[in-house]
């Protein structure tokens, strides 16, 4: 087969990318991407990627993208026998609960998160002696052994409608302390924190945000929620990145920041290149686990799978399940 053959056949792919993807690099993801996309069909798999999947991930092989909610979701529906997550290891784990029957497989199990790992079940158990009756909403970036321990997940984009939904004065909401505080400051339900936090969004500071509006005056300035309360005060809106991307469809900003993963911003603009992406992100080193070469390889080898305690399934996907339930 030779190169020029295989470059011929992936040009369509590299019609969504060229403006990401500069054509010198474009085979060295070419030979991948045709394997990945034969080893689906013959796998029976499908690709679910998250928001901060690079770009030739994102375009070129995934077959659902999204952020922790769509992927969520979207898990429910899928027919495939194989479900391959582009996207850090509690991702992977939340599919293999909604699907208990298919082979979950994750291209980099090391694939992990700072907010999932800022606590683990003993610290809820302890919260909930600590509260007792208090209601705990767990965010999906935690494990499945705490999801397991908790009343209700929410994601970024549903926490203030899943917070309010409980009925409750109060409820503790666990693990990001900034999430939760952003959403203490949109509702008269009294929010109580853990101190996890995101360590992409974090770093992002009010200071950053003044100079940007300074350096670029007229842009507009779009922060995760994940990001501290004094960064969301400063920003023009504020939501998930499903959120951001369709803001920035609906109010097509001339010049626009979204305060969040690096790969977001290249992957709203493939859809946008009439709109100037400014693009100060911070990389998070968890998404960027998950390669082409690791994709294909998690599909030739079948590895590897994620398998979840059966004494936590239940309760765990329970959680999950109630969130998906309020509308
Ligand atoms: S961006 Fe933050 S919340 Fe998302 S996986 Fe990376 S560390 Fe976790």
């Amino acid at each position: 087969m030779s190169t020029t053959t295989l470059l011929d056949r992936t040009d369509p792919l590299y019609d969504r990318v060229k403006t990401l993807i500069p054509p010198i690099e474009w085979p060295v993801f070419a030979d991948d991407i045709e394997a990945i996309l034969q080893l689906k069909r013959e796998r029976d798999a499908v690709i679910l990627a998250h928001n901060y999947m690079t770009p030739e991930i994102f375009h070129c092989v995934a077959d659902i993208v999204g952020d922790s909610l769509a992927l969520a979701r979207e898990a429910m529906k899928v027919d495939a026998k194989v479900i391959v997550l582009a996207g850090v290891h509690f991702m992977a784990e939340t599919a293999k609960l909604m699907n208990p029957a298919k082979t979950v497989l994750i291209p980099d199990s090391r694939a992990g998160c700072s907010l999932a790992e800022s606590i683990v079940p003993a610290d809820v158990r302890l919260m909930r002696e600590h509260h007792p009756g208090v209601p705990i909403v767990t965010y999906v970036n935690s494990s499945a052994a705490v999801k397991a321990e908790s009343d209700i997940c929410c994601t970024s984009g549903n926490a203030l409608k899943i917070v309010e939904s409980l009925g409750a004065d109060t409820v503790i909401m666990l693990p990001d302390e900034y999430l939760a505080q952003n959403i203490a400051a949109q509702t008269r339900v009294k929010v109580l924190t853990w101190a996890g936090h995101c360590e992409v969004h974090e770093r992002f500071t009010a200071a950053e945000v003044r100079a940007l509006r300074t350096d670029y005056p007229g842009v507009t300035i779009l922060a995760h929620p994940e990001c501290p309360p004094e960064v969301v005060a400063e920003a023009d809106f504020t939501g998930s990145t499903a959120d951001m991307s369709a803001y920035v469809g609906r109010a097509r900003p001339a010049r626009v920041v979204l305060l969040t993963e690096c790969s977001m911003s290249d992957n709203v603009s493939v859809n946008h290149p009439d709109i100037s992406f400014v693009r100060p992100c911070n990389l998070c080193p968890h998404m960027k686990r998950i390669t082409l070469p690791k994709i294909r390889r998690a599909l030739e080898t079948m590895q590897e799978e994620v398998v979840i305690d059966p004494t936590l399934t239940d309760r765990a996907r329970r959680s999950v399940e109630r969130m998906l339930e309020v509308r």
